[in-house]
């Protein structure tokens, strides 16, 4: 493995905004070694989700260089880079992004299908295993709670056995408990060697992670490991108990 899953030097991303250009990022430099977990905060508009579009080989930099993994991927051309984006990166949104006609297990086969790659074929069942959803496999996503919903959705971007899982704002359309549950299973992950970016605006799911990059008009003004790391057990054992208990069967 590299001695750095992502290593980006002066990415700077400029969009056309009618005749006006937006500089969204204004040349932002970021390492990050294999089995980190670094959380990414910033005002809205900062940059967080350009960042982490460049990253995750969404999107290609205005300037800048970018290695994942050891491979330079700032010049590479659409096909290479979809499929080095499909194989190699694992990306949870905050509204999930599941097909909703689809089960939980087809949504996370879905990766396989444009697969160049070998990928075992129990991986998807697998993934659902690994995030806790081994009874809910063949639900579809409005049967699903959010926070299981979004488990389906870390399942997904686990399948390929990515370099490095990227999520934006995983739990900005949780509850607090159904948050901290996903936040635990990141560490959790985490522990297991996953390399993880979490962009947030919350402090408090920042501290879960082992650094913080702060971001402020397109630059990145502070990286910090953090001193005082929360451990979600902890965060959860102290949460009050949920007061109704999740229905055990959805309805059909
Ligand atoms: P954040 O995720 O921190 O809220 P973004 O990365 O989404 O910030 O946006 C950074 C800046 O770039 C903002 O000013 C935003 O309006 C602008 N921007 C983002 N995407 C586009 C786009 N596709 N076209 C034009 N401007 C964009
Ligand atoms: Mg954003």
């Amino acid at each position: 493995m590299a001695e750095h899953v992502l290593l980006a030097e002066e990415l700077t991303k400029d969009y056309a905004a009618g005749i006006v250009a937006v500089h969204a990022l204004r040349g932002a430099s970021l390492t990050v070694a294999p089995g980190e977990m670094v959380a990414i905060m910033g005002p809205s508009g900062s940059g967080k989700t350009t960042l982490l579009n460049l990253l995750g080989c969404v999107d290609l930099p205005s300037n800048g260089r970018y290695w994942l993994d050891g491979r330079d991927v700032s010049s590479l051309h659409d096909s290479a880079l979809s499929r080095i984006r499909n194989e190699r990166i694992g990306f949870v949104f905050q509204t999930f992004n599941l097909l909703p006609r689809l089960s939980a297990l087809d949504n996370v086969r879905l990766p396989l299908l444009y697969a160049h790659a070998r990928v075992p074929h129990d991986a998807p069942v697998r993934a659902l295993e690994r995030v806790g959803l081994s009874d809910r496999m063949h639900h579809r996503p409005n049967q699903l709670s959010g926070g299981q919903q979004q488990r389906v959705a870390i399942a997904r971007a686990l399948v390929m056995d990515p370099a490095v899982i990227l999520a934006d704002e995983p739990t900005g359309n949780l509850d607090s408990r159904s948050g901290e549950e996903i936040i635990l299973l990141f560490q959790e992950l985490n522990r297991e060697g996953a390399t993880i970016l979490i962009v947030t605006h919350d402090l408090k799911v920042a501290k879960h992670a082992s650094r913080i990059v702060q971001m402020r008009d397109g630059r990145i003004t502070s990286d910090e490991p953090v001193t005082d790391r929360l451990d979600a057990r902890d965060v959860l054992a102290e949460m009050p108990a949920p007061e109704v208990e999740p229905a055990e069967e959805a309805e059909a």
